[in-house]
């Protein structure tokens, strides 16, 4: 079969993020699909076709995209940060399983891009410095209950834990929920990092603890990255702090 299809990370937001293989894959493709804020980010050229859709809307974005390049079309689809992380390639790959036989045949490339954790701990210092892991807090594709486990097993093992899809309009309490819960395995004084937009004009950073977390704003805008208990801030005058967790570590656990 002819048709391309391209998944592509845009990164966090900033143009100078977006990789070189982005770029090419962008200037070749026929059309791109994507949700509309991330559509933005891409400069329109002529003769190429636009889709965006709603963020809620991944299955039927990327079977539309599908059936396009079985169409024989080079189609990019765009995804923000890495497309691979919480986002759109699994997407496709769960359209193609489940989907004509024929889409298999597809040429499909995946375009990493920088993920919302890197963009952020790179903003602070090393906090991803040892051994971690990430989590979606948003319970719009599984339990909640599941959620609660996981991050309670993450925290007891000693993994800093980078928080993705912290809140939203939909899932206000959540947030709060959890941070209660890891002050159960964490001390009070665990450095927590807050990078909200990170690379975009409205970029904001906090670095506080786990005992003031509650009082500091999050949205689906933003990337919540807890310490664990090998995680140090170091803090220095006339510049930000610098929050890191070492290559050595004792191997503590809860
Ligand atoms: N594929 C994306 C993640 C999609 S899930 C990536 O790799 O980054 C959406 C979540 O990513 C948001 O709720 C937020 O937690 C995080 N995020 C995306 N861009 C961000 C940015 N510029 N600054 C902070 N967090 C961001």
């Amino acid at each position: 079969m002819s048709g391309r299809l391209a998944v592509i990370g845009l990164g966090p937001g900033d143009a100078r993020y977006l990789t070189r293989e982005a770029e090419d894959a962008l200037a070749s493709a026929d059309a791109v699909y994507g949700y509309s804020a991330y559509l933005d980010r891409v400069p329109s050229r002529p003769g190429q076709a636009r889709h965006g859709s709603d963020n809620r809307e991944e299955p039927a974005r990327a079977a539309a995209a599908l059936r396009h390049a079985a169409e024989g079309a080079n189609v990019a689809v765009v995804s923000g940060g890495d497309p691979g992380v919480f986002a759109m390639a699994a997407a496709v790959c769960e359209q193609i399983e489940a989907g004509p036989h024929g889409w298999r045949a597809l040429d499909v490339q995946i375009v990493p891009g920088i993920t919302a954790m890197l963009a952020v701990a790179a903003r602070v210092g090393a906090p991803l410095g040892h051994d971690f892991c990430a989590i979606s807090l948003s319970d719009n594709l599984k339990p909640w209950d599941l959620i609660e486990r996981r991050l309670a097993a993450a925290a007891a093992a000693g993994f800093v834990i980078a928080l993705y899809n912290p809140a939203s309009r939909a899932r206000p309490g959540q947030l709060g929920k959890a941070l209660t819960l890891l002050r159960r395995h964490l001390p009070a004084a665990t450095a927590i990092i807050f990078g909200r937009a990170v690379s975009r004009p409205d970029e904001q950073l906090t670095i506080t603890t786990l005992e003031d977390a509650g009082r500091v704003p999050a949205d689906m805008a933003t990337l919540i990255i807890v310490g664990s208990r090998d995680t140090r801030v170091i803090y220095r005058e006339g510049e930000a702090p610098l929050v890191y967790t070492p290559r050595a570590v004792a191997g503590a656990m809860a």
